[in-house]
């Protein structure tokens, strides 16, 4: 990412985004930063009052309307993927970004005392759907002239650490989902696929996993959406299989 990047105001005029997890936090951010660059959002999530209220701050600011699809990536099965797929292939023909951002923390203590269950849905949400919404919305991405998938990572995802369990795991995995599906599209396609680590941001996550921290130390998820901004637009064309971090 160019130093100081300042991306265009209509970035991304024209082009429909997916954000997974857009009710809160930092999906919330870029389903409004993407909005203000003239994106029509796909807001999914599980939450749909979160969803509604991303819904009217998008209107209130005279974005494009956006479009709320429901979905607990806990429990999300192969035809409700499918039927998403097929209301956006009806609705719009295509899709040109796609940013798989909501993830769960899941239980920080020792792999010795982990349980199961909270292993199985952790990777379940952080993993397991981001494959099945990929596996499914990928036709789509190639329909249009160029596209971008994000994946969101975290530094656990990179080096992991004592009591991140699950969690570091889940975002190894989706570093690796990440590179194998880079490797597969970047010859042959237009679809370009990197990771971003958002790095310390203030957000419910964050405050659940640090409690003792001053959570306005951490900049807000508003501040860290130029890298979430460059790899979505086209100044990213021909970026893929990259790693990046949000700060520094
Ligand atoms: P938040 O907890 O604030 O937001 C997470 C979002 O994901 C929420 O909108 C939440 O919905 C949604 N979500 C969680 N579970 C499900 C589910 N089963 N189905 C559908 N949606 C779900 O987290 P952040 O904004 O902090 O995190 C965003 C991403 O950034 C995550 O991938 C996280 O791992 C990563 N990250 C964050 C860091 C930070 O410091 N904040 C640091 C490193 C990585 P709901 O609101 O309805 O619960």
């Amino acid at each position: 990412i160019p130093e100081q990047y300042q991306p265009a105001s209509n970035l991304l005029e024209g082009k429909t985004i997916l954000v997974t997890g857009a009710g809160d936090g930092i999906g919330r951010a870029a389903a409004e930063s993407y909005a203000a660059h003239g994106a029509t959002i796909i807001l999914v999530g599980r939450t749909v009052a979160k969803l509604e209220a991303v819904y009217d701050a998008i209107e209130a600011a005279s974005g494009a309307q956006p479009a709320i699809f429901p979905l607990d990536l806990a429990s999300a099965t192969e035809q409700q993927c499918q039927e998403l797929a097929e209301a956006l292939e009806q609705n719009f023909g295509q899709l040109d970004g796609l940013l798989h951002n909501a993830s769960v923390l899941g239980e920080r203590r020792p792999i010795e005392s982990a349980s199961y269950k909270a292993w199985q849905e952790v990777m379940q949400v952080n993993v397991n759907s981001q494959f099945l919404l990929t596996r499914y919305l990928l036709p789509l991405l190639q329909q249009a002239a160029s596209a971008s998938i994000i994946f969101t990572s975290s530094g656990v995802g990179r080096r992991g650490k004592a009591y991140w369990g699950a969690y570091a795991v889940s975002k190894f995995a989706t570093e690796g989902f990440m590179q194998v599906l880079a490797s597969e599209l970047e010859n042959t396609s237009k679809v370009r696929v990197n990771t971003i680590n958002p790095g310390a941001t203030n957000t419910a996550m964050r405050r659940a996993a640090y409690p003792a921290e001053t959570p306005t130390d951490n900049p807000t998820p508003a501040e860290i959406m130029p890298l979430y901004l460059y790899l979505m637009g086209e100044d990213s064309a021909g970026v893929t299989g990259q790693a990046f971090n949000a700060q520094g």
